[in-house]
């Protein structure tokens, strides 16, 4: 492999081999993966070599190792040159993403109250792996209203209000979802659980804005210093898993007809265009409307424990999906092209003036949401003119160690009494589930969120450090 470092923060692996454009990698040398250690970059050059990708295989500066794609993986396909579409590139946890709640009181205001709310977060939040959710959705019917209709749907029967869909990526919704794409199976898994966290690196944040880097972007998103907000990290539950496993299924069975060989089993794909291709689409779109909701429904819940501590409103900043592939125009080769851009841990990050965003964020771009660890920062960034990558950018700090590893050496017991030490509240869910998503398993999100802005894929706008964390 042979890797040229184009500017600090970009390299370039040439194209070799099956690869059909280069790689791209946007990471300072302190953050380029370690090829013994980390079977990222092999991934990168797997995902080069999918039928009908333009332009690069991108890696964003969080990149870790994944099914099929890397985490923080993006890959754009031309839909009608025969380019694929793969469930790998999507990820399992379908639309899993990250909302931003900005709250109408400041952190001194908080802290008498943080033990109470704290508690009634940890009541009144579902999680953990097998957890039912707040919504007990009437049945099948009503689930495929979720399906269709996503957060506009639970707006639209009482859970939140008007202006939270204007602050979701696609007003809440997003089009071409087919329920009858989505298994049984799924169906029977997602029923119990909208409005709920799920394991792990899952959480739900009570944050404070502690640095501004750029005002006027930060008023067009109600933000301020000492502020109070809550991040919500969750994604489709079981839905997304088993809608990923059975379109994983049939896309490798159906392969070979297409013609298509790949690197590695776990990019099974098949055109866009085919019908294989368009029934993952629209169970995809399901999903992600599914998680949409899940979302919508936490913040009901959310907003109804801080009336009980608090007289503040709770506004939602907004909400994106980090695991999603969506159907965009790009220019490619001075021609406009109808692309399947995946982004898999990575995050659209629209510039200013792009018509999908409301007005009032218009001017500013769109806001992007960078979880970081439960010990550190999480960022707020902003969208920008001439973004690299399709308009994406980095999803979160990025593993350094796999789950296993983190286990081995942190104790979960020991992380919560040194957050507490910091003033950080914990609320988990196992000392297991606390130990594999300890801040050192992760990459510093400073550096990663730096590099993501010296490599021109977007800008920061605030910096969060968190007060209490309800943990999956
Ligand atoms: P993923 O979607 O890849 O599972 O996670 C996205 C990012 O969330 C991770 O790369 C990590 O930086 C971040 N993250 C994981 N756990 C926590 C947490 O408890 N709090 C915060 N603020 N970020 C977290
Ligand atoms: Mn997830
Ligand atoms: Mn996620």
């Amino acid at each position: 492999m042979k890797i040229v470092a184009e500017s600090p923060y970009r390299f370039r692996i040439e194209p070799f081999g099956t690869m059909r454009v280069p790689g791209v990698v946007f990471a300072s040398r302190a953050l380029l993966p370690d090829p013994d250690h980390d079977k990222s970059l092999e991934q990168v050059i797997h995902v080069a070599a999918l039928p009908g990708i333009v332009r690069a295989s991108y890696a964003m500066p969080d990149v870790h190792w994944g099914y099929g794609f890397p985490i923080g993986g993006v890959a754009a396909t031309d839909i009608d040159a025969d380019g694929v579409i793969s469930p790998g590139g999507v990820g399992f946890d379908i639309s899993c993403g990250v909302r931003l709640l900005a709250a109408g009181l400041d952190r001194a205001e908080l802290v008498p109250h943080l033990d109470g709310l704290m508690d009634a977060l940890d009541r009144t939040i579902p999680r953990g792996m097998h957890g039912g959710g707040v919504w007990h959705v009437s049945g099948h019917r009503e689930l495929e209203h979720v399906l269709r209709a996503g957060a506009r749907y639970a707006v639209e029967v009482g859970h939140g209000v008007a202006r939270d869909l204007e602050r979701c990526e696609d007003g809440g919704a997003i089009a071409g979802a087919d329920p009858d794409r989505v298994s049984a199976r799924a169906v029977e898994r997602g029923l119990g659980q909208v409005g709920s966290l799920g394991s792990g690196n899952h959480f739900l944040e009570v944050q404070v804005v502690a640095e501004i880097y750029d005002e006027a972007a930060a008023r067009a998103f109600g933000l301020h210093p000492d502020q109070v907000c809550v991040m919500i990290h969750c994604g489709s539950r079981g839905l997304g898993h088993q809608v990923c496993s059975d379109h994983v299924r049939t896309m490798e069975a159906a392969m070979s007809r297409y013609g298509i060989t790949v690197p590695d089993r776990q990019l099974a794909c098949a055109p866009a265009n085919s019908p294989e291709g368009r029934a993952y689409l629209g169970a995809m779109a399901a999903a992600t409307n599914y998680a949409r909701a899940n979302r919508q429904l936490l913040t009901e819940a959310t907003r109804h424990a801080f009336a009980r501590h608090t007289t503040a409103e709770l506004d939602l900043v907004y909400d994106i999906s980090h695991n999603v592939a969506a159907i965009e125009t790009h220019e490619v080769d001075g021609k406009r092209r109808r692309l399947c851009v995946h982004r898999k841990g990575a995050t659209r990050a629209l510039p200013p003036g792009d018509p999908e965003l409301p007005p009032d964020l218009a001017p500013v771009g769109q806001p992007v949401l960078i979880p970081g660890t439960m010990g550190t920062a999480s960022f707020v960034l902003a969208g920008v003119a001439g973004g690299g990558a399709f308009h994406s950018t980095c999803h979160g700090a990025g593993r350094v160690r796999s789950r296993h590893q983190a286990l081995r050496s942190v104790s979960g017991r020991r992380l919560r009494d040194e957050l507490e030490a910091r003033g950080i509240a914990v609320r988990g869910t196992s000392w297991r589930g606390l130990a594999e998503e300890a801040p050192s398993a992760y990459k510093d999100v400073d550096a990663v969120v730096d590099t993501a802005e010296g490599a021109g894929l977007c800008r920061k706008v605030a910096r969060l450090v968190p007060i209490g964390v309800v943990k999956g």
